[in-house]
């Protein structure tokens, strides 16, 4: 058995070592509502997109094309951001999705 680190030798809390990190914490395990995406009703102005903290909305060529699961964490900030005319984003509780 290994002789346990003394307080000097721990890394210190906090730091972010590598710029775009983010992308390696799949953050979707976290989830217990998911988004789904109308595309008949989506307007494509992106709002959704812009707020999204997770970047997990993905957008080619102007228009939303998917959302990625493995890191929305199901905050809902998509749907909320949403024009409420058009609400194109629903949340659907994940064991009844
Ligand atoms: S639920 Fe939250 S994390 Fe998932 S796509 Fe919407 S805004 Fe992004
Ligand atoms: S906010 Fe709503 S209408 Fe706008 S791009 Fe996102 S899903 Fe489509």
């Amino acid at each position: 058995m290994s002789k346990p680190k003394g307080w000097k030798q721990l890394p210190i809390g906090g730091l972010i070592i590598e710029a775009g990190n983010a992308e390696k914490y799949v953050t979707g395990g976290w989830r217990s509502f998911y988004p789904v995406h109308d595309q008949e009703k989506c307007s494509n102005c992106l709002q959704c997109w812009i707020f999204c903290p997770d970047s997990a909305i993905k957008v080619k060529d102007g228009k939303i094309r998917e959302i990625d699961m493995k890191h929305c964490k199901g905050c809902g900030i998509c749907a909320k951001e949403c024009p409420p005319k058009i609400k194109a984003i629903t949340m659907v509780e994940e064991m009844k999705g």
